[in-house]
């Protein structure tokens, strides 16, 4: 559980703006926004401690001077807290760039908190969806740099020097030609070696027997270290340890690296026979959490969140939702999984975010992107600046040399200019490395709104995390699944579109008691499969 902290507020600060000079002139200007802002401070129980007024002035939030002055004295009060009370968000929030520096510069840094008498800008779906487009940038931008991080590494794999941690029994050693070399890890690497040999040599005969040999050797060497049977055959089983690298999930497959290792070729492949002429025990391993919905799907009847399980049967594993609570007609009943997730499915194969929505996504990532690549720019151009300031000292260093015949001077001139081309040297390397990919950007923004723009996409990622986030963002109201009507009483949030009608034949709509037939609130999405 995240410990919140709770900040006090006792004074208010009013912020009002009016956009045309004919607003200011036909009263829907200030003096009205002020009152009702006094009036919301009163109804918070807040003190105003000052009114700031920004009559008529348009463009970014910076460019106004009540919003300076504003931010100035929160600046000189940085142990006061303060509410800021907006008359008309909305008129703001438009503005992408305003949002991000509304959101930055009051709310991330100054810790204020804002209220505005018509829109709630942390809860509604648009502000949550704006947070979640953030964190896809961001996401996607870490997973670029992992890519750039990972064709550096599998090059160097591919030179055949492993660039991972170095497993038990082997070491990094730095070469001065080649880098970091894995070399024996002593005593790790001699324990290994015999019990490889023993295993292969039909000494140790069993995972357990191997993991016993090792554990052994480990006591007499004082090493306290655990060893599970997993942990024994991948002893058995790892390459590395003969010298050779592989690495599948980048689709290297196994040559002969550049380290020696412990054992031989020959050892590492009679001991692979060896384990695969056993019969292996099936793992059953789940490597997604398994029930993404859990906690957003709720039992028709008594509105509660079912939990969830896994059953066995027709010599199979079956999860299943079911309803928990003691006091639901429905209690222990359940519903198949594969149910419940794949109606879920359909229906998020039918929706997305509104183009509108989808196009300020964009603008808030080119905007991201522009402020970045801009201040790279400038650190480039500063670059620039010294890369030339010390091209020219070096013209004139050429110069002297060419006009003097003293050796102890020509010597210090030159010595001077060696250091100068180092210095540019280091300087282009600092340069290179700040290169933003101009061109990926396209790509990058391409590939965000695709992804934030279809739903089922983010779904399918089989990403927990992902699916969570998507959960949270469009059915933070929890969906209801009622069994042989399936998906029930969905209100699609505002900021979802239906892209596609959903086939006749799976389609049924539900009347709810009380509400009439085609209404928001009879889900478009309740059909049976039956
Ligand atoms: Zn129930």
């Amino acid at each position: 559980m995240k410990v919140k902290q709770t900040i006090e507020y006792q004074r208010a600060l009013v912020y009002c703006r009016v956009s045309t000079t004919k607003q200011v002139i036909d009263g829907d200007g200030l003096s009205s926004q002020e009152h009702r802002c006094l009036q919301k401070a009163e109804e918070l129980n807040l003190e105003v401690a000052k009114i700031f007024r920004d009559p008529a002035v348009s463009g970014g939030l910076f460019t106004r001077p009540a919003m300076t002055k504003l931010l100035e004295f929160l600046d000189d009060r940085p142990n006061e807290k303060f509410v800021i009370i907006f008359d008309d968000l909305k008129r703001f929030a438009r503005d992408v760039q305003v949002h991000l520096l509304l959101k930055t510069e009051l709310v991330q840094k100054r810790k204020v908190r804002l209220e505005c008498l018509n829109f709630k800008f942390e809860e509604s779906p648009t502000g949550r969806f704006i947070e979640f487009v953030m964190a896809a940038g961001a996401q996607l931008e870490r997973e670029q740099n992992a890519e750039q991080v990972k064709n550096r590494m599998k090059a160097r794999l591919e030179a055949g020097y492993w660039t991972f941690c170095p497993p038990p029994g082997l070491k990094f050693e730095k070469d001065p030609l080649r880098g970091k070399v894995l070399v024996p890890n002593e005593p790790l690497a001699s324990i290994y070696k015999e019990a490889i040999e023993g295993y292969r040599d039909y000494q140790l005969n069993t995972l357990d027997a191997v993991r016993k040999f090792i554990l052994n050797k480990y006591s007499v060497h004082g090493i306290n270290r655990p060893l599970s049977l997993n942990g024994a055959k991948n002893i058995l089983s790892n390459s590395l340890y003969c010298g050779r690298i592989s690495f599948p999930d980048w689709n290297i497959s196994e040559f002969q690296g550049q380290h020696q290792g412990f054992i031989s070729y020959e050892t590492y492949l009679a001991v692979q026979d060896k384990l695969a002429s056993k019969a292996k025990p099936r793992l059953r391993k789940d490597y997604s959490p398994d029930f993404p919905l859990r906690g957003y799907v709720l039992c028709h009847e008594c509105k509660e969140p079912m939990t969830s399980f896994w059953g066995k049967g027709n010599g199979g594993k079956y999860g299943y939702y079911k309803c928990k609570n003691e006091s639901c007609v429905r209690k222990n009943k359940c519903i198949a999984k594969v149910k419940i997730e794949g109606d879920f499915e359909e229906l998020l194969s039918n929706v997305k975010p509104k183009k509108e929505l989808l196009d300020f996504a964009s603008k808030i990532l080119i905007d991201l992107w522009k402020e970045r690549s801009d201040s790279q720019q400038e650190v480039r151009e500063g670059l620039d600046k010294q890369i030339s300031k010390l091209d020219l000292k070096n013209s004139s260093l050429m110069d002297r040399v060419s006009q003097t015949s003293d050796h102890t001077l020509i010597n210090v001139y030159e010595r001077a200019l060696a250091k100068n081309a180092e210095l540019i040297e280091d300087l282009e390397k600092e340069k290179a490395k700040i290169k933003y990919p101009q061109n990926g950007f396209q790509t990058a923004l391409g590939v965000v709104t695709e992804y934030v723009g279809t739903p089922i996409k983010q779904w399918q990622s089989q990403d927990y995390r992902r699916q969570r986030l998507l959960l949270q963002m469009y059915f933070e109201d929890r969906i209801v699944y009622e069994p042989g009507l399936g998906l029930q009483t969905i209100q699609l949030p505002l900021i979802l579109e239906i892209t596609s009608k959903i086939p006749l034949n799976k389609a049924k709509m539900v009347e709810m008691p009380g509400v009439k037939p085609g209404s928001k609130t009879c889900s478009l999405f309740n059909y049976s499969q039956d």
